[in-house]
């Protein structure tokens, strides 16, 4: 089964793939995770992503099919879930010749409320959690004790600037996958666990 995670940041990703990852032996196949680990592996190609990426750009469909493809070949387990791609229509269209999918879920979260929850996000330095900062007080980790920290890319402004690029180029997704009949939506304003829930259970609709 082939699922792919469509929604902007701060509509609850990080806990689906949680769900996902530990409730159902899925691949979870991440395009910012696979640049970064190209990056970490001083590849020929990881130079040059990190070399585009440092220039402010982003990385080209080509290369980004690249890194899918490597994967797709690796997987060892019968479920797959892409999250950040495809990003527009011609990814998708790429997508299309390397597998077929079964499912798209679309995490639907307002601008506004988005924005809301990246400002009050919170990261861990030291393990990685993210929280925020209704539930951390005072701004200390609740796994491992170390001082929480926004993110620096985390402003009004370049929040903005990234989901006019993701409305732009994703949302004509949306209608592309409607059209096909593959899209189911789940209302991401919810608590992240209930949005976990939420796509489980669509995810066991589609299976049974
Ligand atoms: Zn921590």
């Amino acid at each position: 089964m082939n699922i792919v995670l469509l929604g902007i940041q701060g509509s609850g990703k990080g806990t689906v793939k949680e769900n996902i990852s530990n409730k159902l032996n899925f691949e979870y196949i991440s395009t910012g995770l696979l640049l970064r680990e190209e990056i970490a592996s001083n590849s020929k190609l990881g130079l040059q992503v990190k070399d585009i990426i440092n220039r402010g750009e982003l990385v080209d469909t080509r290369i980004i099919m690249e890194l899918i493809f490597k994967r797709i070949r690796n997987n060892q387990k019968p479920n797959v879930v892409f999250d950040g791609f495809p990003r527009n229509l011609a990814q998708a269209k790429e997508l299309e010749k390397l597998c077929e999918l079964d499912l798209i879920i679309f995490l639907n979260l307002k601008k506004e409320d988005a924005i809301n929850r990246i400002l009050n996000r919170l990261n861990c330095p030291k393990c990685g959690l993210t929280t925020s900062v209704e539930t951390a007080k005072n701004y200390i980790c609740p796994a491992c004790g170390a001082k929480l920290v926004k993110r620096s890319d985390d402003t009004v402004e370049a929040i903005n600037k990234r989901f006019e690029q993701y409305f732009s180029e994703t949302y004509p997704l949306i209608d592309y996958y409607k059209k096909q009949n593959l899209l189911v939506e789940v209302d991401a304003s919810l608590p992240p666990n209930e949005v976990a829930e939420q796509v489980m259970r669509a995810i066991n609709e589609h299976n049974n």
